[in-house]
């Protein structure tokens, strides 16, 4: 066989191939039936089980001390994952860019002494291995979810995926970017409404309920969802949390910080200690407790 006619074969029975010649796009993403639904297991946390969960967290890990202070602050108030950004998209480039690999040391430090798994954002293919070695799940950010570079190599990695919808993505384009993770052999894949982009000043974004309740109809996949990105302010995010979970969603992500007017990034939108622990304090259910061990 010719090196053309071999490399043609080889595309005929690509997964890809497969997705152009049935024309039935969301062929891994899409739910069968009522009962189809995934667990996503980050170390001992399951995303899309029986409970909601709740992750919580800096935007951006700072210094050692903020980690710590949030890690123990939000693990004491029942979440059970932590977030902390160490590559932080910022729309500004003279803003605070996040502390990098010191961040991703703090990150697993903290991650040790607490118990809590954690997430933090991959914004390019280059970042993948060293996030990967140091934090449990990877972020993709909203203004990255059809970089189909960074969506192909989540595919290959052996690490659950946070991924984020873009504030000007169809519900659909959001499943068909999980959908490049998944064909590329990771299942391990949890979707995350943050807002769309709207027209009010007040709000940074806003809160796309029905998107979030359709993509829950139309996948398999856990949904969760951010109600910091979401709105940007956070006396809005109280109210947000109980809607988001009334309508069903797998878990929250919040933003939260020791002293949240002295945040590097996104303090207007995080909670202190003490609010965040009144919000999951009234909560519309109950919080799931971690999974004793993944093969539970
Ligand atoms: C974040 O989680 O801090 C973040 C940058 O989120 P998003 O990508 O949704 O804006
Ligand atoms: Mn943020």
């Amino acid at each position: 066989m010719s090196d053309a006619a071999a490399v043609l074969e080889a595309v005929e029975v690509s997964p890809r191939r497969e997705l152009v010649a049935t024309g039935q796009q969301e062929r891994l993403t899409a739910r069968r039936d009522a009962a189809h639904a995934t667990v996503v297991r980050v170390g001992d946390v399951a995303i899309g089980g029986d409970r909601p969960m709740v992750i919580a967290g800096p935007c951006s890990v700072e210094s050692r001390e903020q980690l710590l202070a949030a890690a123990e602050g939000v693990k004491a108030a029942g979440a059970t994952m932590l977030r902390g950004g160490a590559y932080k998209p910022r729309t500004s480039p003279y803003d605070f860019q996040g502390l990098g690999l010191e961040a991703l040391l703090i990150l697993r430090e903290v991650s040790e002494r607490t118990g809590l798994p954690v997430v933090s954002e991959v914004m390019s293919t280059e970042d993948i291995e060293v996030v990967s070695e140091h934090v449990d799940m990877l972020q993709v950010g909203a203004r990255n979810m059809q970089n189909f570079a960074l969506l192909r190599r989540l595919g290959m990695v052996r690490r659950p995926v946070l991924l984020k919808r873009n504030p000007a993505a169809t519900v659909k384009e959001w499943l068909l970017a999980a959908e490049y993770i998944l064909a590329g052999g990771n299942d391990q894949v949890v979707l995350c409404e943050r807002g769309i982009r709207s027209y009010d000043p007040e709000l940074r974004n806003t809160f796309d309920i029905g998107g979030m309740v359709l993509a829950k109809m139309m996948t398999h996949l856990p949904v969760i969802a951010d109600p910091s990105h979401a709105t940007g302010r956070r006396d809005l995010i109280p109210a947000l949390s109980r809607a988001a979970l009334a309508a069903g969603a797998d878990g929250l992500i919040v933003e939260v910080h020791p002293q949240p007017e002295q945040a590097l990034s996104d303090g207007a939108q995080s909670l202190n200690l003490q609010d965040f622990a009144a919000m999951m304090h009234n909560l519309p259910l109950p919080i799931g407790a971690p999974v004793r061990s993944r093969a539970s």
